[in-house]
């Protein structure tokens, strides 16, 4: 099989990611519409001896998408595939878009156990860097996972599921490098409705709810300003006149029971709908962004660690701090590995050096034993990775066993995880 016999490729096709902070030019781009396509194109590669990466929705800052050889698009492979509401459970192809989970899911009285702060992202592409939203009793995407389908580095369909532990526990998080992730199977949850409270809280106040906080609503997170610009440029709604530095964009979202619901409530800050309404924002404007997470028990210090580096340090650094909770999991290299975490997002402004700020952050939050978002800008090294994550040396075992010539591992991966 040559190139031009592969359907749906075009050559040398530039690839830039949503920040705009990656880019490459692959060998060859794959835009299958069927899964016999993802195999032949697969199959090609690994006779070529190409390496191949899948891009999702390219909502990730760190180039776990590059590759000089084969990229496969799966923007034209999204489908929810099967809901079954006896065991709760919906399959979906791996390039199908989380927000068209949600009205399949709602007709058979389901919903997702939680969600981000968008729903833009491909399911494949959430559960491989573990994304998630905030609740310390809610886990990532990746928590989620039951059953998967792929196509690994020895061009097999291989299917894992619970009989398999040790495999699904790598499939969980695996940044892309067990194979393609054809179709996924998600534990859902009972339908639930939301209820939004979004409030204006000071520095102080946040200090004082802080163990409270989390366990009083079924998910709480804020955005905390330091600067007059901070809250505009995540372009999160304030109330006219309001000083918000040293305040926070607070967010409580409670669970309704459904049969109080006959209206939704649409107006922001109050509003009241299905569950998979309230979840997602929007950003229309690019940001550069690093989240690492801390254990709930160390997070208040270093919450306030991060925020003195910035108002001694680098005041001129104005994006928001984000806040959110997430419950522990079992995926070996999830970054929420058997312990809950607070996540701490900071940002840099794109066209900026950011850097410095971002390598601050990232030696503070290294003394809190901080495990990083793959999909997010961090600074791990090997090293640094085998000492936070106990199992990382099981995942690279199963990662050597169904990609042994690292078909699917690029420059970034191979550091970490070959
Ligand atoms: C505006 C914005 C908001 C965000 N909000 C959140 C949030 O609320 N919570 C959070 O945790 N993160 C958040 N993120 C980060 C984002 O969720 C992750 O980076 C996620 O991985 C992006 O998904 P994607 O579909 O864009 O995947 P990509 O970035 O395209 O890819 C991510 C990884 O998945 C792999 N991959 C994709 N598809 C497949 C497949 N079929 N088979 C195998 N591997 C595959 C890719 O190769 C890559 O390694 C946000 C990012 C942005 C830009």
């Amino acid at each position: 099989m040559t190139a031009q016999s592969i359907s749906n490729a075009k050559v040398n096709q530039p690839w830039k990611n949503w920040g705009g902070n990656q880019e490459f030019t692959p060998a060859l781009t794959v835009r299958p519409t069927t899964e016999a396509e993802i195999v032949a194109a697969v199959r090609h590669a690994i006779q070529e001896k190409m390496t191949v990466r899948v891009a999702g929705a390219g909502h990730s800052f760190t180039p776990v998408v590059a590759t000089n050889g084969l990229l496969l698009d799966l923007s034209d492979m999204q489908q929810v595939t099967g809901v079954d509401s006896e065991t709760r459970r919906v399959r979906a192809l791996g390039g199908t878009q989380i927000d068209k989970f949600g009205d399949p899911l709602w007709k058979a009285g389901l919903s997702l156990g939680n969600q981000g702060d968008i729903d833009k992202q491909a399911i494949a592409g959430a559960i491989s860097t573990a994304t998630h939203g905030s609740g310390i009793e809610s886990g990532c995407f990746s928590s989620m996972i039951t059953w998967v389908r792929l196509i690994n580095g020895h061009g097999e369909i291989i299917e894992i599921d619970e009989g398999d532990m040790k495999r699904l526990r790598a499939a969980q998080v695996a940044v892309g490098t067990l194979g393609v992730i054809l179709e996924v199977e998600l534990q859902a949850v009972p339908a639930y409705h939301l209820r939004e409270e979004i409030t204006y809280e000071t520095t102080d106040e946040l200090l004082d709810g802080w163990d409270q906080n989390p366990h009083n609503a079924r998910h709480f997170s804020f955005l905390w300003c330091q600067a007059p610009e901070s809250a505009g440029l995540y372009e999160l709604p304030t109330p006219p006149g309001l000083d918000m530095v040293g305040r926070a964009y607070t967010k409580r979202y409670w669970a309704e029971d459904l049969d109080d619901v006959n209206n939704p409530i649409t107006e922001e800050g109050r509003r009241h709908d299905r569950a998979y309404r309230i979840y997602p924002g929007g950003f229309g404007i690019p940001f550069h962004e690093l989240e690492y997470y801390v254990g709930v028990d160390r997070a208040k210090d270093a919450w306030i660690a991060l925020k003195d580096l910035i108002f001694e340090q680098h005041p001129e650094q104005k994006y928001p701090i984000e806040t959110r909770w997430t419950q522990a999991d079992q995926g070996y290299i999830s970054p929420f590995y058997r312990e809950d975490k607070v996540s701490l997002s900071v940002s840099g402004a794109p066209g900026t050096n950011y850097e410095p700020y971002l390598r601050d952050v990232d030696k503070l939050l290294q003394q809190f034993d901080a495990t990083v978002h793959w999909g997010k800008i961090h600074y791990l090294t090997r090293e640094r990775a085998d000492k936070l994550f106990p199992e990382i040396e099981t995942f690279r075992q199963v990662r050597r066993e169904l990609d042994p010539n690292g078909v699917f591992l690029n420059k970034h991966t191979e550091e970490l995880f070959s």
